[in-house]
């Protein structure tokens, strides 16, 4: 495969960004080999500075759930962007997005617009501690929420394929408010409960984890952390960031029936600009400023281009029909690698909630951290290179989620599943 122009570039970017990436996780670190430089996407597809062309199931790492380019969302944005990209002032779109976030999520009464994930979840927790008093928090091994001090202990995605279990520079004073417990393991929460019964203000978690690879809640699991942490006095927070509007129209609480106290949520909602957001019970956000003593700002929050991206995107969800077919095409995809592995006689474990799945190279259950971890990352590394040879983009990593958009068709599916087998036939 020719990939001569995007590694000049890849040379280029070295020189003058850490790595030559803005976010480690494209750096193909974990899987070898040069990034290839992305020169366009359109629908399902993307093609690199050299020519590959890709039927993408990265899909930005979880946004463009329309695919990329979406007639409603390049629409919407050149007509914001004609009149103006912003203002540091109130805007009408702001409102838009806010009322179809509150209408579609039951938890959220009202919802405060940030510029990222990170951003979302490090409010959250801020929010969690002014409300509750308490400085504790709990998360779980494998999970992401972003790159703030303090929950980079035992994260998952990026930080776990480079090792970084704690990134330096998190002073040990802060990590130390951290407890990590592990995920659809309910003793090692209540452990911590009995151990710190009134410093905890929170347990924060991906209800369906994406970011050790995509892990389901166990049965039950999510409603007993919903009552543990009602009868100790504790947010529940659930981080939405992936699964907001990707595994259904009322996110992963609508899936599962949980109400969580506080959400957080971006990716999708960005219609792939830079948004994040995080909302939930009245009396909660009124800890928030200006109403509340929780402070929290931000000059390009509530941006009117991502406003009108997220605003565009929603709404085109909200069509009848739509999960369905994200359902249905997943399913297809992932039952089609099933007999795949399967003929291969390659040990495998395929996870799906949704649009959102992970392959691992593990003959499994895949139920947490530890046998996510099981898996086989140099097989992982070699089939994501022959992936890449037969123009099937896909996470250059084990522990991410594949995403399916409403832009794959069943031909693309077929067409990916075919590859699937080439791909797992030069790995035996
Ligand atoms: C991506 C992600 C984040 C961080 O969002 P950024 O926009 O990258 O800062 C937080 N939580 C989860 C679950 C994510 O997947």
């Amino acid at each position: 495969m020719e990939l001569s122009k995007s590694e000049a570039l890849f040379a280029q970017a070295q020189q003058y960004i850490p790595g030559g990436v803005n976010s480690p996780v494209r750096s193909f670190r974990a899987v070898g080999g040069t990034p290839p430089f992305i020169a366009r996407g359109e629908g399902a597809r993307v093609w690199d500075v050299d020519g590959n062309e890709y039927i993408d199931y990265l899909g930005s790492w979880g946004p463009l759930v329309l695919g990329h380019s979406h007639p409603a969302v390049v629409e919407a944005l050149k007509k914001t962007a004609e009149g103006g990209t912003s203002f540091g002032a109130p805007v009408e779109g702001e409102i838009e997005l806010a009322k179809l976030i509150c209408e579609l999520l039951p938890s959220v009464d009202s919802v405060r617009l940030v510029n990222s994930g990170t951003e979302a979840c490090m409010s959250a927790i801020r929010l969690a501690r002014a409300f509750t008093g308490r400085n504790k928090l709990i998360k779980f091994a494998g999970c992401y929420h972003g790159h703030a001090d303090g929950l980079l202990a035992m994260a998952g995605s990026g930080a776990l394929t480079h090792g970084i279990p704690t990134s330096a520079g998190v002073p040990e004073s802060y990590a130390s408010e951290t407890l990590v417990a592990d995920y659809n393991d309910i003793e090692s929460v209540e452990k911590f409960f009995l151990a710190n019964p009134t410093d905890i203000a929170a347990v924060i978690l991906e209800p369906v984890a994406g970011n050790m690879g995509v892990v389901p809640p166990a049965p039950g699991f999510l409603a007993d952390l919903r009552r543990i942490t009602q009868e100790n006095g504790s947010l529940f927070i659930f981080d939405e960031v992936i699964t907001g509007f990707r595994v259904g129209p009322n996110g992963a609480q609508g899936l599962y029936g949980i109400n969580p106290d506080i959400t957080t949520m971006g990716k999708i909602i960005g219609g792939g600009l830079p948004v994040g957001a995080y909302g939930g019970r009245k009396d909660v956000m009124e800890m928030v400023a200006p109403l509340g003593p929780m402070y929290q700002a931000g000059t390009l929050s509530g941006n009117p281009l991502a406003v009108s991206a997220g605003v565009a995107t929603l709404n085109e969800l909200k069509k009848p029909g739509t999960y369905e077919k994200l359902e249905s095409l997943a399913q297809r995809l992932t039952e089609g690698a099933t007999k795949a592995f399967q003929s291969a006689e390659i040990p495998s474990t395929i996870n799906r909630v949704g649009s959102m799945f992970t392959g691992f190279f593990n003959a499994g259950p895949v139920s947490g951290l530890s046998h996510a971890e099981g898996s086989d990352t140099a097989t992982y590394g070699s089939y994501f290179h022959a992936m890449q040879e037969q123009g099937i983009y896909v996470a250059p990593s084990q522990f991410e989620a594949g995403f399916v958009s409403t832009a794959h068709t069943e031909a693309d599916i077929d067409a990916t599943i075919a590859k699937v087998s080439e791909a797992l036939n030069t790995l035996r």
